[in-house]
């Protein structure tokens, strides 16, 4: 059932109706198959890209939409009702283009308009081994050698890790903790970069996740993107914008996995009527539909906060907390829906299921988002 959606303006109303025509021809028969055999879908991106859908929030002379949030993060909601990970993918690559926009110098934000354009694809090198949660923990190092920083060490768990054609690098150039932190643009073919085995996940199994092994890379000075010893603000200032976009991946995944339910419960008949006409069942779908509207209104309020250039990390916290710990309910319900056929593979929501536990662990776990909100309370408190 197609969300009914209140847009800010008739372009947005096109962009919406484009994402839904792309979603149902390109994306929906092909995202069941790429799972299965954990193929990466660079094609879907290029699709993606041509219609200009891989840079909707960046300013038009930039390259990108010009798109307020709201509407670039219900685009986001519409390709993940239909794949998961090909949302994942775009709201990473959003993330990864947003410090070379905000805080890189002319010859940077030069290589934008390939970016935001779709033909090169983004991926963000923040976490570590033993630096996750504690990202400031991070040992990658870049030691200045003339014109060149030497990278040495190894980020783990990189979306789209061997397949992007740029990354967003966080290393250390100081030991002054989250102070001795600098932010890099490396290329994909980056001398002395190699990749390890893609990891063998859960789900996402479409999304690409392997280490970046970084030995004596010599990436050039003005590769450096702020000032030495700013990396980790930057870090930080970019997740705040995608944890909504994984928020609104998670709703739609949610959504996707009630429409399924509803459709289902509709058709399937047991003791002679529909089973959606038992009020124990009708229930059930009342409260994933509550779940998946409210998640939906959360992401939006954060969203229009940063539209106006008010503060939103709090709302951002709250709406990825909020909406991926309802994609997980909803869609753990839906299987309970299809009854031993939702167990199957032969039905969606089994994938969707695995799909939204990650939701509820990258870009910050939902115990790190409870943090950050409590901060964001104490401080309030303390006037
Ligand atoms: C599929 C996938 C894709 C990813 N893509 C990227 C990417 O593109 N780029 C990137 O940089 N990273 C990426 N990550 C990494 C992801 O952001 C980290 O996995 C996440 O931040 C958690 O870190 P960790 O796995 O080391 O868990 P840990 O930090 O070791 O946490 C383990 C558990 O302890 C809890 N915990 C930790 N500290 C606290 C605390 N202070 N209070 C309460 N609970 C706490 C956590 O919530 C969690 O439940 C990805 C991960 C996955 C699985």
């Amino acid at each position: 059932m197609a969300v009914e959606r209140m847009l800010p303006t008739p372009e947005a109303e096109d962009l919406i109706a484009l994402t839904r025509e792309i979603a149902a021809k390109e994306l929906a028969p092909r995202a069941a198959g790429a799972e299965r055999d954990a193929a990466f879908p660079r094609e879907a991106f290029r699709v993606l890209g041509r219609a200009g859908l891989l840079g909707l929030p960046y300013p038009e002379d930039a390259g990108g939409g010009g798109q307020p949030y709201e509407v670039y993060l219900q685009v986001l909601e519409e390709i993940g009702a239909v794949w998961a990970s090909v949302a994942v993918g775009v709201s990473v690559h959003t993330l990864s283009c947003f410090a070379p926009h905000s805080f890189g110098a002319d010859a940077l934000r030069g290589r934008l308009p390939d970016m935001l354009g779709g033909d090169l694809l983004g991926g963000y090198a923040l976490s570590e081994a033993q630096a996750g949660s504690d990202a400031a923990a991070l040992s990658t190092r870049a030691v200045r050698d003339g014109d060149v920083y030497r990278v040495t060490g190894t980020k783990m768990w990189i979306t789209h890790g061997g397949e992007a054609d740029f990354y967003v690098l966080f290393a250390r150039t100081s030991d002054d903790g989250g102070r001795g932190i600098s932010c890099f643009l490396v290329d994909g073919d980056q001398p002395g970069l190699t990749f390890g085995a893609p990891e063998r996940k859960m789900g996402l199994t479409g999304s690409t996740t392997a280490q970046l092994h970084f030995d004596d890379a010599p990436v050039p000075a003005d590769r450096r993107i702020g000032a030495d010893g700013e990396g980790f603000p930057i870090a930080l200032a970019a997740l705040d914008s995608g944890r909504l976009g994984i928020a609104a991946c998670a709703v739609g995944l949610a959504q996707g996995a009630l429409d399924r339910a509803v459709a289902y419960a509709a058709e399937r008949e047991q003791f002679g009527r529909p089973i959606i006409e038992n009020q124990g069942l009708a229930f059930l779908l009342a409260d994933m539909a509550a779940a998946v509207e409210s998640a939906r209104a959360t992401y939006l309020d954060a969203a229009r906060r940063k539209d106006r250039g008010l503060p939103f990390a709090r709302q951002a916290s709250i709406a990825k907390l909020v909406a991926t710990d309802a994609a997980m309910r909803v869609t753990t319900d839906a299987v309970q829906v299809l009854g031993g056929y939702g167990y199957t593979r032969d039905f969606p929501v089994e994938r969707y299921m695995r799909e939204a536990k990650v939701m509820q662990i990258f870009e910050g776990t939902n115990q790190i988002q409870r943090m950050v909100i409590g901060r964001h309370l104490a401080r309030a408190a303390r006037g």
